[in-house]
């Protein structure tokens, strides 16, 4: 563990949810090609549809309307209905269509392996503060067993901004009745997770899982109050 800042005292801790509570590559990389192959043997109007042609759809959502990217469940419903609509379907069944397209996608999504140390590590730091999970993907915690360690879960796009904006960590500290100093706030993104959390005011720990290296960064605003590369080392805060 290494420390980069003065800690103060932590009265509930924050967490990001993918890369920091598992790893979350190889279920992201099986879900967007399930889902393809879903799109492609469920409906024929999609049956040459490529993963190329899925995320140009997403662009063009985006630039029409830049901040859909706040909620990435809806970005890819609406991306999905689209698709549907420019190959001739009606709204109300492309509508139809994304709906079932998206229970499929929520299927393989929550096929998530969280590592037994994860379940020990927040089973251990839920008896001493609340927990909360605040996320800018669409991981169900509840699907994959995290989800009774936390006592609310903040999403992006119902619950806010996605990080760094400060929407979420502000939610969070009004619903815990705590001041923002008084949360620890734990991700593996030095910008979303580190920064947004900083900015807002406060503490951020840096799951630094993938051997990256703070002497090499300029920007200070990314300096965590404390780093660690295994989560178990959390348990040594309380
Ligand atoms: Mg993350």
């Amino acid at each position: 563990m290494h420390f980069y800042r003065p800690l103060t005292a932590i009265s509930a801790i924050t967490f990001d949810l993918d890369d920091t509570l598992y790893d979350n590559h190889d279920v992201i990389r099986r879900t967007e090609q399930e889902s393809i192959r879903f799109l492609q043997g469920h409906y024929p109007v999609l049956k040459y549809m490529q993963a190329v042609d899925f995320q140009r759809l997403r662009a063009e959502l985006r630039a029409q309307e830049p901040e859909i990217y706040h909620d990435v469940t809806l970005w890819r419903w609406r991306a999905v209905q689209l698709a549907l609509i420019r190959h001739g379907v009606s709204e109300a069944e492309a509508s139809a269509g994304a709906n079932v397209a998206m229970e499929n996608f929520a299927y393989w999504r929550s096929r998530i392996t969280v590592p037994q140390s994860t379940h020990d590590t927040l089973g251990a730091l839920a008896e001493h503060c609340p927990l909360v999970a605040i996320t800018n993907g669409n991981a169900d915690p509840y699907a994959c067993g995290l989800g009774d360690y936390f006592q609310f879960i903040l999403r992006a796009g119902p619950n806010g901004r996605a990080k760094p904006f400060s929407d979420m960590y502000h939610l969070a500290a009004e619903k815990l009745n705590l001041p923002v100093k008084q949360l620890l706030h734990v991700g593996d993104d030095l910008t979303t997770d580190v920064a947004g959390a900083v900015r807002c005011g406060m503490q951020a720990c840096w799951v630094n899982l993938r051997e990256g290296n703070l002497m090499h960064i300029d920007d200070t605003r990314l300096l965590p109050h404390i780093e660690i590369s295994r989560l178990e080392s959390l348990t040594a805060l309380l």
